[in-house]
C-alpha cells in the first residue's frame, strides 16, 4: 500500500518499528507517525550543453508538519527515488526533535550524477528543480538545504529562483547558502565540526584523550573532509580515507591540509598519491580509534559490524548502519556509537540558527554559532547517554526513542490534521 519501497526506507520503517516496541507506542498510531505527510515528485527539463532536452525526475517528501515546517537536505545523486528520500525525511524529523528543533522533517533530490553536469547545466537543473517546487516550500512551510551532490552554490539558485517569482528577496527560503547573500558564518562547517566535538565528547566518555588517536574517515566531501579537518585540529591521526575516485592509507598519518587543497583544486581525492592506494572494500575494517562513515547510507552491514576494529563510531553519515548490523552491535559492548541522528545533527542545528538570523535580518558572529552549536550538542549527547543508561538501551534506540516520543506527544496534544 505504500508507496515508500526499496532498502533505505525499509530500514527506517524497521528502526521505526523497533522504536515503536520500546516505546509501547499502540499499532494504531504507527503509521501515522512514520509515514510522510505530503510527497512531490516533479519531472525537471533542461536544455543540455549539447543543444538536447534532458528531463531528470525530482522529489521532495514532507514527514510531519506538526512541530513547524518541515526542514531539510536537498541530494543530487544517482541513487534518489522516493524510498531514499522518504527515508531520509523520516530520519530528519527525529534528529530536529532530538536537538529541539521546531521543524518537522524533509528530504529532496534529482535522480542525477551530478559530476555529469556542466557548471550550467546543474544551474539550470537546480533552478527549474525549485521553480518545479515553489507551490510546496517556503520559510514557514518547508526549508530546504545542501545534502549530497548539492552545495552552497546551489543553495543560492535555489534562493535565488524562488526570490524572484516572489518579485522579492526571501533568504530564509533556504539554509546552507553563501555568507554573502544570507547564509551565517559556521554552517558550511557545522555537520563536520559537530561530529569532532561529539567525538571529543565519546572518547572523553571512555576516557580517551583525542590527541595521538587514529581514525579513518569513508567520504571526503562536505562532511568527511570538514571532520577530517576538525579532528586534525585536535591532534588526531587520519590513517585511512575514502571518497567515490579514491581511498588512501597511511599508518603514519596523512597530511590532512594536503588532502584539503588537493580536493578544493581537483574536486576529489583522485590523483593525490599512488604509494597510498589503498583497498576501499577494507577501509571501514581498518584497525583504528574513531571510525567516520560520512558518504552513503547501508555500508555497515552486519558482516562488516562484526570486522569494524575502533572505539568509537562516529555516524557522519545518515543510516550508514543497517539494522542488522544493529543487532551486532548490541552485542559488542566494545564500540561507542554515536548515532547519525546525533552525530551529524550539527548541520541542521546550525541551519535552524541560519532561518533564525535571516527571519530577524540580526546576524551573529562565528563564535557566538559555534558556540551556540557547542551548547546544542552537549545538551542532545547528555541526553542520550542518560536515556541509554535508564532504559538499559543502545545509544541509537535511546536517541531515537526521545526523537519519536517528542513528535508523538506534538500530535497527540494537536490531534488528527498534522
Ligand atoms: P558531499 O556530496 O559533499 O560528499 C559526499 C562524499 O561521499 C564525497 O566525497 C563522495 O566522493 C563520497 N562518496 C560517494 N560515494 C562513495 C563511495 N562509494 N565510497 C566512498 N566515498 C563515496 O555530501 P555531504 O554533504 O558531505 O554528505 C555526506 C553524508 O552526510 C550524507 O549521508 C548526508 O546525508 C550526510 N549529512 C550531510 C549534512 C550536511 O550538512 N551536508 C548534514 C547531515 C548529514
Amino acid at each position: 500500500m505504500s508507496i515508500y519501497t526499496g532498502p533505505v526506507f525499509d530500514m527506517a520503517r524497521t528502526q521505526f518499528h523497533r522504536i515503536a516496541d520500546h516505546l509501547a507506542i499502540p499499532a494504531d498510531e504507527r503509521d501515522r507517525l512514520l509515514y510522510p505527510k505530503r510527497a512531490i515528485a516533479v519531472s525537471c527539463p533542461i536544455h543540455r550543453d549539447d543543444g538536447t532536452t534532458a528531463v531528470f525526475q525530482g522529489y521532495r517528501v514532507q514527514h510531519h508538519l506538526t512541530l513547524g515546517p518541515t526542514k531539510g537536505g536537498t541530494r543530487f545523486a544517482p541513487s534518489v527515488d522516493i524510498g531514499e528520500v522518504g527515508a531520509l525525511a523520516v530520519w530528519m524529523s527525529w534528529k530536529c526533535a532530538l536537538a529541539g528543533l521546531p521543524y518537522g522533517g524533509a528530504k529532496g533530490g534529482v535522480t542525477v550524477n551530478p559530476h555529469t553536469l556542466s557548471r550550467r547545466e546543474l544551474e539550470a537543473l537546480s533552478r527549474r528543480y525549485m521553480q518545479e517546487m515553489i507551490p510546496f516550500v517556503g520559510p514557514h512551510t518547508d526549508v530546504m538545504a545542501p545534502d549530497m551532490g548539492t552545495n552552497e552554490q546551489v543553495m543560492a539558485w535555489f534562493m535565488d529562483t524562488y526570490s524572484m517569482y516572489q518579485g522579492q528577496t526571501v533568504m530564509e527560503i533556504v539554509t546552507g547558502k553563501p555568507v554573502a547573500v544570507g547564509g551565517t558564518l559556521g554552517r558550511k562547517e557545522a555537520t563536520g565540526r559537530g561530529v569532532a566535538y561529539l567525538v571529543e565528547r565519546a572518547m572523553g566518555r571512555l576516557g580517551r584523550a583525542l590527541s595521538g588517536a587514529t581514525a579513518v574517515i569513508q567520504g571526503f566531501g562536505n562532511v568527511g573532509a570538514i571532520t577530517a579537518a576538525s579532528l586534525d585540529e585536535r591532534g588526531v591521526r587520519l590513517i585511512g580515507v575514502s571518497d567515490h575516485t579514491a581511498c588512501y592509507a597511511d599508518p603514519r598519518g596523512l597530511d590532512v591540509p594536503a588532502l584539503l587543497r588537493h580536493v578544493s583544486e581537483r574536486g576529489a581525492l583522485a590523483g593525490f598519491s599512488t604509494e597510498l592506494a589503498s583497498d576501499p572494500a577494507e577501509l571501514l575494517a581498518m584497525p583504528c580509534d574513531i571510525l567516520v562513515p560520512a558518504a552513503m547510507e547501508r555500508v555497515i552491514d552486519a558482516g562488516m559490524a562484526q570486522r569494524i576494529d575502533c572505539r568509537v563510531l562516529a555516524e557522519a553519515a545518515n543510516g550508514p548502519t543497517t539494522p542488522d548490523a544493529d543487532e551486532v552491535l548490541d552485542l559488542r559492548k566494545d564500540i561507542f556509537v554515536l548515532p547519525d541522528i546525533l552525530c551529524n545533527a550539527g548541520g541542521v542545528i546550525v541551519s535552524y540558527f541560519e532561518w533564525v538570523q535571516d527571519l530577524q535580518q540580526f546576524f551573529w558572529d562565528e563564535a557566538e554559532v559555534n558556540d551556540r552549536l557547542y551548547r546544542v550538542l552537549q545538551r542532545a549527547f547528555a541526553a542520550v547517554l542518560d536515556r541509554a543508561t535508564r532504559d538499559g538501551v543502545s545509544h541509537r534506540t535511546a536517541a531515537m526513542a526521545i526523537g519519536v516520543a517528542k513528535v508523538r506527544d506534538a500530535k497527540i496534544s494537536r490531534g488528527l490534521f498534522p
